[in-house]
């Protein structure tokens, strides 16, 4: 095999990459930008809501319903595709248990279900009288403590009962990279790696915290690490979790660096800043795929493509003016089509059909036009292109890229013994 293209460095492109290098398979990964990864919350959902919080996401997706994706992935793969991913980022990057939601607060002071999670967050798991001090820093902008406090008081946790937190709002102490009065989230990350500063921070919320089981601070406790976390626990004697805020977020951009890192170590050539823009075919496979770069286009050619674009939100899938919805790239056939006012309806809370468009898979991940007919030998598909779920609401997202990619890779392997 002379190699794989895999086009986009979200989730499910990386971990594809990373899956098929860790196989000995030359790998070029080709993206434009750094996927969604940064604006997640840095955990792993499987299937956290259906509309209910959902207790055991991997029996939920083994009875996923006809046409979402998880029927053509299957859970073996989700299972697979999550051992990857900590495989890829060693013993301590996460935790939790694929086959239990865990509930971890948000900075509104909701509770999500998620299945993995950062270690920093862990001690977020709410019990029946657990009396927790949120605190809020001046500078951050997306934490406000009385108002997640407000709502966890009145949140009944789901075996009864129900968290007793407070609020509290902390001047972090200055430091020459701080800058003015409103820091972004990622600033404030890069402060607490200095040297001193989380002990800092610790002898001011000490007074604080007194008589509270645990700590709950925004999640800004480093750019790239765990030392301020771990220096927090340990100065303050006690339980300190992160508080994921609103995108950009922090621990997202942690999962997203490690998995990159890890990428290049494994030989993955990458290749970022790089749109794809058209793509060669023949006889019924893809022969290679342009990329923009200064000068002119730049052909890569492969035996196999992955092509993990996102959806909406990357814009791989565009809604024209006349409510037209296309894939760009390849021109896939989509599935979930129907007349705008089905697809987005006023009422914002309601099921928002349109998230659901997207490219229908055969079992080996290539996309099938309407008869089922896969439309390239060569080419699959993972994440969020794939149609049938609105990744969000569900909060499925990171099970279906890993899932998908395990799946595509599976299918490369199988295509070239
Ligand atoms: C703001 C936000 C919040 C979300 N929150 C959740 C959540 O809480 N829970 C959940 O389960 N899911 C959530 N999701 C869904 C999320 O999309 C998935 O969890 C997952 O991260 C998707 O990964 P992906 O690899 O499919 O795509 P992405 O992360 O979108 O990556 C796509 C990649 O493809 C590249 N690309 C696209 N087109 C081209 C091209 N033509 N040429 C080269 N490169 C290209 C992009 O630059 C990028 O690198 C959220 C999504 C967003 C946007």
């Amino acid at each position: 095999m002379t190699g794989v293209v895999v086009i986009g460095a979200g989730l499910s492109g990386l971990a594809a990459a990373c899956a098929l290098a860790k196989r000995g398979v030359p790998v070029r990964l080709v993206a434009e930008g750094l996927g969604g990864m940064a604006l997640s919350q840095g955990t792993v959902d499987l299937w956290g809501h259906d509309p209910a919080p959902v207790a055991r996401p991997l029996e939920r997706i083994a009875a996923a319903p006809q046409g979402h994706p998880y029927r053509a992935i299957g859970a073996h793969n989700v299972r697979s595709g999550v051992e990857l991913l900590l495989d890829l980022l060693g013993e301590g990057f996460l935790e939790g248990d694929i086959e239990t939601n865990t509930l971890l607060p948000t900075a509104l002071g909701a509770l999500r279900p998620t299945a993995l999670y950062p270690p920093s967050m862990a001690a977020g798991a709410p019990s029946d009288g657990a009396r927790w001090a949120l605190v809020g820093f001046d500078r951050v902008r997306d934490f406000y403590p009385r108002l997640a406090a407000g709502n966890l008081n009145r949140t009944q946790l789901p075996g009864g009962g129900f968290v007793h937190a407070s609020a509290h709002m902390l001047d972090l102490p200055d430091h020459p990279l701080l800058g003015g009065a409103d820091a972004s989230a990622m600033t404030v990350a890069r402060v607490f790696d200095q040297p001193g500063y989380a002990q800092m921070v610790a002898r001011a919320i000490a007074p604080l915290v007194k008589g509270h089981d645990a700590v709950g601070l925004p999640a800004v406790l480093g750019a790239t690490g765990r030392d301020a976390w771990a220096t927090l626990t340990r100065e303050l004697g006690k339980p300190v979790f992160e508080v994921s805020l609103p995108p950009p977020s922090l621990p997202g951009h942690r999962l997203g660096q490690a998995l990159t890192s890890r990428a290049r170590e494994l030989g993955v050539r990458v290749a970022l800043g790089a749109r794809v823009t058209r793509f060669t075919a023949e006889a019924g496979r893809v022969i290679a795929v342009h990329a923009a770069a200064a000068g002119a286009p730049r052909p890569y050619r492969a035996d196999e493509f992955v092509y993990c674009p996102g959806g909406f939100e990357s814009g791989a899938l565009t809604m024209d003016s006349r409510h037209g919805i296309v894939e760009r790239l390849f021109g896939l056939p989509l599935t979930g089509l129907a007349p705008v006012d089905e697809l987005i309806t006023a009422d914002y809370g309601a099921r928002q059909k349109v998230f659901e468009v997207g490219v229908r898979v055969d079992d080996e991940m290539r996309p099938v036009d309407p008869a089922g007919e896969p439309v390239y030998a060569n080419l699959r598909v993972a994440g969020s292109l794939l149609g049938g779920a609105i990744r969000w609401a569900e909060k499925s997202g990171e099970g279906l890229a890993l899932g998908s990619a395990w799946a595509a890779v599976e299918a490369i392997g199988r295509s070239a013994a």
